[in-house]
């Protein structure tokens, strides 16, 4: 069953929140660009990717039937996203003296990786590059014959000049090709282009280039815009419902591939822009060229002087969920210790819930509260109001245990199932109580509990005190209660 009409997502080519419809009823098609493989992805390449994940979660959640490709850029993504500069990929195999495969293989393995410690789904479909050289060939060619392209020196660039004369270039980007046109001559003057802004479908390879095939043109390499464009069409058709990546691939990357579609075939590709908002460290965007990242490793095992310890990868994805993917989100060590408190808080709710008597009465309406987390989420996606209604539903469970307030047996159940679907299927997040390295964890701790218990019944306090100090020294709390000792991680 899906709830249909009931999901709106803010579309980022119409600045509006839309109903959403899919193209065929029951099924989504979903594009969302994948990380080009030049090195190792670092956590704002990570929060876009769970962002999607969550939107594809959700998706399914509701019912339907999605296909979601995310594609590998393995090739043709040159230095500044421009037209001139080297292939990233070509570049990073010439400095390290391996083949540009060797390089594509390394980081995609080190992607996955990554994105599986987060809990993400992979893709149903994942296309590379350089595995669509005849598709992108061919829509190439296509768009030639339509007369939007031009052949120059073995290279063949988009004519953007004539696409605008029955077309928008910058319909998503809000950007005016005259600005463009101002800004650019002069820099650009020298260029092959008839104008700066053309940009390349193909390119000519020169010596440096690793990487080339042939084709009607001679050998060269194809355009970054233009594998995607050949790729979600293959996939997923013409006209498709999402597609997405982060807020910096707006312009020039999805303006283009626009534009390429229309003009290979007269038809607006997409439903639906979906783009996800920036992680910040410092203020300032996570970004390779300026060196201020911070790797999943180094989040994982706190070795960074920006951290004081390390986070569990569910911790970190709870502080992700916590912000609206299209909100920005600044990464702090202060931000990550709240949120780990949230998520204790969290999983100690849901660990709760099953160990709850019933009532004959319910003093809280259950049915209610499921209804505004789905309007949460229906509201595009805004998962800061799902977990806030999260933790109305932790606050009840808690008060149920105390018995100041009740449930019936129905509505338990119904608390149980939905919390639990909101947590672990829609926010994707693991409980890391249940992971088998936890239990070990708590199994020993609890072992040198017992042992510290011992200690101080025979008044060794050398021994207890030891305990409990290194322990303490490795993060680990302990905490002597009236009902025995218990201990935080
Ligand atoms: P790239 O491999 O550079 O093409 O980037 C892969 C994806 O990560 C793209 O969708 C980018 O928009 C996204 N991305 C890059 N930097 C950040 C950031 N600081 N926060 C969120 N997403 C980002
Ligand atoms: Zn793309």
């Amino acid at each position: 069953m899906i709830k249909e009409n009931n999901l709106t997502v803010y579309n980022s080519h119409s600045g509006k929140k839309e109903i959403f419809v899919p193209v065929l009823k029951n099924h989504v098609g979903m594009y969302v660009c994948g990380p080009t493989v030049y090195s190792n992805v670092h956590l704002g390449n990570a929060r876009t990717f769970i962002s999607f994940d969550m939107i594809y979660r959700y998706l399914k959640h509701l019912g339907y039937k999605v296909r979601y490709v995310r594609n590998i850029t393995d090739a043709g993504h040159l230095e500044d996203d421009s037209d001139d500069g080297e292939d990233k990929i070509s570049k990073k195999a010439r400095l390290e003296k391996l083949e540009p495969m060797q390089i594509v293989q390394h980081y995609t393995v080190d992607f996955h990786d990554v994105l599986r410690k987060f809990n993400n789904i992979p893709p149903d479909i994942e296309p590379t590059a350089t595995g669509h050289i005849v598709e992108q060939i061919n829509i190439a060619k296509k768009i030639i014959e339509n007369g939007f392209a031009y052949a120059i020196n073995g290279s063949i660039y988009f004519d953007v000049a004539k696409y605008n004369e029955t077309n928008n270039y910058g319909e998503l980007s809000g950007r005016n090709i005259e600005d463009l046109y101002s800004n650019t001559r002069t820099l650009e003057g020298q260029n092959e282009k008839k104008n700066p802004q053309d940009f390349a479908l193909w390119k000519k390879a020169n010596y440096t280039h690793l990487q080339h095939w042939d084709s009607p043109w001679g050998e060269g390499f194809p355009g970054w815009h233009l594998e995607c464009t050949a790729m979600s069409t293959k996939y997923l058709g013409e006209t498709f419902d999402i597609h997405g990546g982060g807020m910096d691939l707006k312009f020039p990357h999805h303006e283009c591939e626009i534009a390429q579609n229309k003009a290979a075939t007269g038809k607006d590709p997409v439903k639906y822009w979906l783009h996800a908002n920036m992680l910040t460290l410092n203020g300032k965007r996570m970004s390779k060229s300026t060196g201020n990242t911070l790797n999943p490793d180094e989040l994982f095992t706190g070795n960074t002087p920006l951290l004081n310890k390390g986070f569990h990868p569910a911790v970190a994805r709870f502080f992700m969920m916590q912000a609206h993917y299209r909100s920005v989100l600044d990464f702090s060590n202060d931000a990550l210790t709240a949120s780990e408190k949230g998520y204790q808080k969290l999983m100690n709710g849901i660990k709760a819930v099953d160990n709850l008597t019933s009532k004959k009465e319910s003093t809280f309406d259950v049915k209610a509260w499921v209804g505004k987390c789905y309007s949460a989420m229906d509201d595009d996606f805004n998962t800061t109001i799902l977990i806030s209604h999260l933790f109305d539903a932790v606050k009840i469970i808690n008060q149920v245990a105390d018995n100041k307030a009740s449930l019936t047996k129905d509505d338990l159940e119904l608390l149980s199932t939905s919390i639990k679907a909101f947590v672990f299927d829609v926010m994707g997040i693991e409980n890391i109580s249940t992971d088998n390295s936890s239990s070990k964890l708590e199994g020993v701790v609890n072992m040198l509990i017992e042992m510290r218990k011992d200690a101080r019944t025979n008044k060794d306090w050398a021994l207890s005190d030891k305990i409990r100090d290194e322990l303490k020294e490795l993060d680990i709390q302990l905490k002597d209660g009236k009902d025995g000792t218990t201990f935080t991680v």
